[in-house]
């Protein structure tokens, strides 16, 4: 009898642990949202001009959830490398989910003959472990390609928000800022997630004759947002976007003890609300109406349902994102 009475009591002690710090969260998510909203519209970016264009614009998925052929390697991260006349950048790092050497990222590098030699920049979205190379790197405020971190001595290195690599100076640039000829961030949009907050940036390519390319990261910004921040900033047309955007719709690509987190945590509007069909729907609607003429998206935030309606949406200016496929925006 005495017994019972213990685990009763031990049972309530642990809901009501459990439920104030859910309460909790709620309410720091909450307050955070409306903050940033806040931020948001008390913002004026400073224009850029006359920033340059690059002629051509090709750009290799390194690392995303699905590949070319069985060579690759795929996983719900992200790396881009990205070639204009004059600069090759890599763009994030990968997740390397099982901290694996050589990670995903590696291991595709050598399979596509990418050696880092030739890459001048890198550009970090955002600090979130599926970009970072995992969440020890993302703790100390770093990044890394590998198990261990490379020296990437000499390179220029691009960041939202505080961030540092052995013996390199990382560029830390929260505002929108030009950071080659025709290459320039769209600058850190913050997003108040259900995991915490997040600031993450884009990146803007000037392609002669056609417009603006962006290249996004995860896409916690959100589309309205990426849009309306570009209109403040440059004078160019948008011609296209490259990259994720975070439509786990009807399901994301990773689980924790039988939660979808990109579904119920870092996206929508919190986990009681998570982002529906309808506005993914609008978003696209909105990119149509820009005249948007070339999307290409990836699915390592992004459902196969989502990329299959965002395919039949956009027919002739749809493209698949596949490690080991090269998107030739202009040749
Ligand atoms: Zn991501
Ligand atoms: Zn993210």
């Amino acid at each position: 009898m005495l017994h019972k009475k213990h685990v009763i009591r031990a049972s309530l002690l642990l809901f009501l642990i459990v439920l104030s710090l859910t309460s909790y969260r709620i309410v720091s998510f909450l307050q955070g949202s409306a903050a940033i909203e806040q931020e948001w519209k008390a913002y004026k970016p400073d224009p850029i001009v006359n920033f340059g264009s690059t002629k051509h614009l090709s750009i290799l998925p390194l690392v995303n959830w699905h590949t070319d052929n069985g060579a690759l390697k795929g996983e719900a991260g992200v790396s881009y490398l990205i070639k204009t006349d004059n600069n090759t950048i890599l763009f994030d790092v990968g997740f390397n989910k099982n901290q694996e050497s050589p990670s995903p990222l590696e291991h595709n590098m050598k399979q596509l003959a990418v050696t880092l030699d030739s890459i001048d920049t890198i550009f970090m979205s955002h600090a979130h472990l599926d970009h970072s190379g995992g969440q020890q790197w993302v703790n100390k405020n770093t990044f890394s390609i590998g198990l261990e971190q490379t020296d990437l001595a000499g390179k220029d290195i691009y960041a939202a928000t505080h961030t540092t690599y052995p013996n390199n100076k990382v560029n830390v640039i929260p505002e929108a800022t030009v950071i080659g000829p025709g290459i320039a961030s769209l600058g850190a949009i913050s997003r108040q997630l259900f995991l915490g907050r997040i600031e993450e940036q884009a990146l803007v390519i000037n392609v002669e004759n056609k417009g603006l390319v962006f290249i996004v990261g995860c896409g916690h910004q959100t589309v309205p947002k990426i849009l309306t921040r570009a209109q403040q900033i440059f004078n160019e047309d948008i011609y296209g976007i490259v990259g994720d955007l975070h439509y786990p719709i009807p399901e994301g690509r990773l689980s924790l003890l039988g939660i979808n987190l990109q579904k119920y945590l870092a996206s929508g509007e919190g986990p009681h609300n998570p982002i529906s069909f309808e506005t993914m729907d609008n978003e696209l609607n909105m990119l149509q109406e820009l005249g948007l003429r070339f999307i290409a998206l990836g699915g390592h935030d992004t459902s196969d349902e989502a990329i299959e309606y965002f395919n039949t949406k956009f027919g002739d200016g749809y493209r698949h994102v596949k490690v080991g496929d090269w998107i030739e925006i202009a040749k």
